[in-house]
Formats: structure tokens, sequence, C-alpha cells
């Protein structure tokens, strides 16, 4: 396989950093690495196979002869250079909110629906990071019970707001260790340490927030769903990294727990820890760093008005990771 040109936007971000990571460990053929960033970073380097490269700043021209595009910017910055990029010949794999609605471009989770990959015409999204980890164990009991419904309340990670929520909520611990107190902080609405915060994004319609409204709407997309329904609670807790999720499913048919639990064990990108008399379920310390969902408390819903179409799990998973760069490397994978 020939090596690639590989252009990283957002190369110094969270997201970026991780992709940098994610190519190495995965033997991405990459040729040659161009990372872009601001113009505030241009001529700073990145790390890549042991060697610095040099960061150069994002414009349209810096996509001369790239061949796969890895988007880890904001959505402004994804309208305005991506379709530069796929002019000039690159096929880009983003992980910005601009584009994943797009009727013409596919949202992919490759677990669920990779073939969407092939109906691509330069640009392929990735998921919104709650997605993608809410619906990597959820896929394969949708297969076996077809999901009706689900009741969803995400505990989300300082990190899900980029390189500025991590270094906001190290600094808080700082200073709430000092016994210090802090007002409105940037880019959280209010001191996030030693508290949650109960909205992620915008007030949309009905009440929800945009990073509520997310679940939904792509999870129509990805599984090819059109009348799935979502409600969502979505809650930015003081954790750094790897998103947890507790979820009620609601099936079209019957779902033993046993069965459910084995097709959970069979899984994809999804590892079961579910001991609770050993006190083993997933938490986001241990789910940090590592490509796969971690599921566990299955457990019938005591609501659920016959006790066998319907139940409750917890899932945490790397938001950075599986959420994001790996997600995109193996988009990326498929394209190849
Ligand atoms: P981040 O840490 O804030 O990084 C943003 C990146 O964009 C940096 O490399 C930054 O470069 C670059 N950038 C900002 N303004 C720019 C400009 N005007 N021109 C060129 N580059 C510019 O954000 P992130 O968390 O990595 O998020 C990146 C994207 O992934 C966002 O769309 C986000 O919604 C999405 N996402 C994030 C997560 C997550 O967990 N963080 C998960 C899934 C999806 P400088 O360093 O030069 O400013």
């Amino acid at each position: 396989m020939p090596d690639k040109r590989v252009a990283i936007l957002g190369a110094t971000g969270v997201v970026g950093t991780q992709m940098l990571q994610c190519l190495e460990e995965r033997d991405f053929p990459v040729g040659e690495l161009v990372p872009l960033a601001s113009a505030r970073s241009a001529g700073s380097s990145v790390r890549f196979r042991g060697e610095e490269v040099v960061v150069r700043e994002a414009t349209p021209e810096a996509f001369e002869g790239v061949d796969v595009v890895l988007g880890a910017a904001g959505d402004e910055l994804a309208r305005k250079l991506l379709p530069e990029a796929v002019r000039r010949g690159a096929t880009c794999v983003d992980n910005s909110h601009a584009f994943r609605l797009d009727e013409d471009v596919p949202l992919v989770i490759p677990e669920i629906n990779a073939d969407d990959v092939s109906w691509h015409h330069g640009i392929i999204a990735n998921p919104n990071c709650a997605t993608i980890i809410g619906l990597v164990p959820l896929w394969p009991l949708h297969q076996e019970a077809g999901i009706r419904r689900l009741v969803v309340s995400t505990y989300q990670a300082a990190s899900g707001a980029g390189m500025p929520g991590l270094r906001e909520l190290e600094r808080e611990m700082g200073v709430v260790a000092q016994g210090g107190e802090m007002g409105p902080t940037d880019p959280f609405a209010y001191q996030l340490a030693a508290n949650l915060i109960p909205q992620i994004g915008g007030f949309k319609e009905e009440g929800y927030t945009s990073e509520e409204l997310k679940m939904q709407n792509e999870g129509r997309k990805i599984m090819h769903l059109p009348e799935l329904r979502v409600s969502c609670t979505c809650v930015r807790v003081p954790v750094m990294r790897s998103h947890s999720e507790s979820i009620t499913v609601e099936f079209e048919r019957p779902l033993a727990l046993d069965r459910a639990r084995e097709l959970l064990e069979a899984a994809p990108g999804v590892l079961v820890v579910d001991e609770p008399s050993e006190l083993r379920y997933p938490m986001p310390l241990q789910s940090s760093d590592q490509d796969l969902v971690w599921v566990g408390r299955i457990r019938r819903d005591l609501s659920a008005p016959d006790g066998v179409s319907s139940l409750c799990l917890w899932c945490c998973g790397d938001q950075i990771r599986k959420g994001a760069a790996t997600n995109a490397v193996q988009i990326a994978e498929f394209l190849l």
C-alpha cells in the first residue's frame, strides 16, 4: 500500500494530539505528516514517530498534495477549509459537528455502519463522542431485539471541551485544594471542580441542549433508524477524560439479560465489566487511554410494564480515543 500524505487539521488540540498517537499505534501508512493549526501555533512542532514535525498554519494551500485529512478543529474552520481540501483531491474524516447531518456526508461508527463509507463525496463525519460511546454497545442489542426508545444520562469529562477544558479543570482543582472558590470560568459556565454542570451546548427546542439532541439525530442516521426516540440529559463532570453513560433501552422484542450479556461479550469494541459482587463495574479512570467501551451494571428495567423488553446498563469510554481520534483513524483505514 503506497504511503499517504496525511494532514491533521487541529494537530495541537486534544483530539489532534491523540490522532498522532493513534496513527502511530495502528501503523497507518503515513508517508508524510502535515500538522496544521492556527497562526498562533505555526512554527511550533508535534512529535510523530520519534521526530519533531513543524506545525503549519491551516490555509487552503496547505492541503495541496494531501491524500487524507483528519479534521480535529471546530465547526467554523471545518466548514471553511475541508471543502478546499476536497477540491484539491483529499478525502477528509472530520470530527466537528459541521457536516454530520448533511445528506451527502456519511456519519460512521465502523462497528455499526462501515459500509456507509463507500458513498462518500470527499467528506466523512465522525459522530459526537457521547453518541459513539453509547451506540457501540447498543448496536449488538439492537440487531437482536430492535431498539425502540432510549433514556440516557451522560457524565461527560472536562476534556470533551478540548484543551481549554482540560487545563481549566486542572487549574480549578488546584484552587479548590487551596480552599479557594471561583465565579464563572471559561470554557465552562460555572466552576466545574467539586461541582456538576447540567448543560453542554446551547439550549434548543423543548428545553434540550444541542449536545442532548445529537444522540437522537445522529443515532437515527448511523443506525438507519429514522423513528428512533431518545431522551437525553448531558452533564459535565469534574473528570479529566472518558465519558460515562447511564442508559435505559426499550426494545421491540423481549431480550433476556443472559442473552444481552452474551451479545455484549461477543461485540467488537466492547468490554463487559459486570461483577457487582466483586465491586467490578466500568469507571472513567479505568476506561481512559484505551479504545474499548466498558459496559456493566446490566440489569432489568424495573419500571418496564412487561419486565422483559427493556434493560438498564452503564458504560464508560475514552471520548478522545474511541469518541474521536480512534474512530476517525478506523474510518481512514476503511478508505484505504
Ligand atoms: P482543542 O483541544 O481546543 O483543539 C482545537 C484545535 O483547532 C487546535 O489544534 C487549534 O490550534 C486549532 N484551531 C483553533 N482555531 C484555529 C484557527 N483559526 N485556524 C487553525 N486552527 C485552529 O479542541 P478538541 O477538543 O481537540 O476538538 C477538536 C474537534 O473535535 C472539535 O470540533 C470538537 O467538537 C471535536 N471533538 C472533540 C472531542 C473531545 O473529547 N475533545 C470529542 C469528539 C469530537 P491552536 O493550538 O493553534 O489554537
